[in-house]
């Protein structure tokens, strides 16, 4: 070996990567550095790893009671199920789809299918019809002999359906999916981000629901909208990735509280460059690069003293409840709504419910017959969630009587066996309007400091499907610089 390459060796058997938080953005991202055999930490502030892709058990089973399935688009999670040995153990959801509650009268129906975002390709189909009405029909129909819009696109999903297919078409079909995929109203949205292709397909069509009808055309599944799970639930998918970590000899650490970070190593005599990490605890760990997979606040938080261009302030970020039921209920063995119900936004105190138990087979094999489990989540955007300020036992009395005004079935208190609420902060989704723009000022400004880089669902967007592969590739940068830094530490 010439000997720069034995400094090279040298020097990438020294350093040091350092991984601050531990949801999936961080795990992913340890493990890309602990491949090429860094030594690596990860820093993780609560008792377990996983961050939002949380399992827990409730009334007899281990489930998912975050994150419960990813998308399939791109392959990358996928690829990383298979390289910890989960392949075998991929399934995937029920197909049969989800219902809209909260319509008039209380009524429930059917999701059309074959749209985009809830936008319809056929105004005139008996399952719009069901959904929107006569008169919304009607009115959705304009959109078939209006011109299409001449200057420029519409960028706000919210404004375009409502100037094309009108309020019905908005508030019933199309608010409750961007309701529960994005926790958004769809004026927030931006179509371009959320629907591409979209506005130009309008252009090419003259209509609105023709450009639905020529994206979908050929398609069993809207675009990007195949899921994947894994059998016994996603918290396998952490358990694997810790326990391939723990191979690598990365050292996690969790109930290490990251306050800040110090430029300039730890100990006199280690160089002057490089990062020093400060636990809330006084602890101090040096680091030739740094990882940051922080939710967005406490990110900002700890990169703006050394990033001049990055503003410290999160936007704001929507907080949901998740309320996990357990119920004996032999009533739901038919599947009463499909897979699940998204509800018109302020139409009740739930956003949106899943019936885990008609969603994932591999959990109605383990349930006793007529036991049925059904998680209820509650608040969007600018909307506390309704469970917020009850205690444990009144948030899961007003998810059962949700559940049970949601799935057209009787619920009561007797029936309940267990239930478990989750609070959880999420991250404005990249679909919302001026988000793109921000995170990507935000990215710049990160990535123009030295041994320092940050992943996490605020910069790549919310799905597993963005988080994972950006963080993979954040480490890849970070640990190419840190390597080539021409065999001297950073
Ligand atoms: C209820 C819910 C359901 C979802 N369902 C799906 C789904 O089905 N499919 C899908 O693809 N996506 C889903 N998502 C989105 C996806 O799960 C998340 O976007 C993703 O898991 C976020 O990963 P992350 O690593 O960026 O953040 P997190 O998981 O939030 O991880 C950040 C970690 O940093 C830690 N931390 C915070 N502060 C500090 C500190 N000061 N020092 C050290 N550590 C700290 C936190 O404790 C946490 O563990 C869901 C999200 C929610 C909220």
């Amino acid at each position: 070996m010439t000997e720069p390459l034995d400094r090279l060796a040298a020097h990438a058997a020294e350093s040091h990567a350092v991984v601050v938080g531990g949801g999936m953005a961080g795990l992913a991202a340890a493990l890309e550095f602990a491949k090429v055999g860094l030594r690596v930490t990860v820093l993780e502030a609560g008792d377990r790893l996983g961050g939002v892709l949380r399992s827990a058990e409730v009334g007899g089973f281990t489930l998912d009671v975050g994150a419960e399935s990813y998308a399939t688009r791109g392959g990358t999670v996928r690829a990383l199920v298979d390289e910890l040995g989960l392949g075998d153990a991929v399934t995937t959801p029920n197909p049969a789809g989800a219902w809209v509650a909260g319509l008039p009268g209380g009524l429930a129906a059917p999701l059309p299918r074959g749209g985009v975002l809830g936008i319809p390709a056929n105004p005139w189909s008996p399952e719009v019809r069901r959904i929107i009405g006569r008169r919304g029909v009607w009115r959705a129909f304009v959109d078939r002999i209006r011109p299409p819009l001449t200057i420029g696109h519409e960028r706000s999903l919210g404004t375009l359906v409502r100037s094309r297919m009108g309020e019905r078409v908005l508030d019933r079909l199309v608010a409750p999916v961007t309701g529960g995929v994005y926790s958004a109203r769809p004026d927030d949205i931006d179509v371009d981000i959320a629907a591409p292709g979209l506005n130009a397909a309008l252009t090419r069509t003259g209509s609105l629901s023709g450009a639905v009808a020529d994206l979908t055309a050929g398609r069993t599944a809207a675009p990007g909208s195949a899921v994947e799970g894994i059998v016994g639930g996603m918290g396998r998918l952490v358990d694997a990735l810790v326990s391939r970590l723990a191979d690598l000899d990365v050292e996690l650490r969790t109930g290490a509280d990251v306050a800040e970070l110090r430029r300039g190593a730890a100990e006199p005599g280690d160089g002057a460059e490089g990062w020093s990490v400060v636990l809330s605890d006084g602890t101090v760990l040096a680091a030739g690069a740094v990882l940051v997979a922080l939710p967005e606040a406490a990110a900002r938080r700890v990169l703006a003293p050394h990033v001049p261009d990055l503003d410290p302030e999160a936007g704001e970020s929507p907080v949901v409840e998740v309320v996990t039921l357990v119920v004996d209920a032999p009533d739901l063995d038919r599947h009463p709504r499909g897979s699940g119900v998204l509800v018109v936004p302020g139409a009740r105190a739930a956003k949106a419910l899943t019936h885990s138990t008609a969603k994932w087979s591999w959990l109605a094999e383990q349930a006793d017959p007529g036991v049925h489990v059904v998680r209820v989540s509650f608040g969007a955007q600018g909307e506390e969630p309704a469970t917020a300020g009850l205690d444990d036992t009144d948030a899961a009395r007003l998810a059962l009587a949700e559940a049970s005004a949601l799935l057209g079935v009787p619920l009561q208190p007797a029936h309940l066996r267990a239930a478990r609420r989750e609070r959880y902060t999420q991250s404005q989704p990249g679909a919302f309007i001026g988000r793109a723009e921000r995170t990507g000022e935000a990215r710049d400004a990160i990535r123009a400091v030295a041994g320092i880089g940050a992943a996490g669902a605020w910069l790549s967007g919310t799905g597993l499907a963005q988080v994972v592969p950006d963080a993979q590739h954040e480490a890849d940068r970070l640990r190419s610089a840190l390597l080539w830094s021409g065999g001297t530490p950073l």
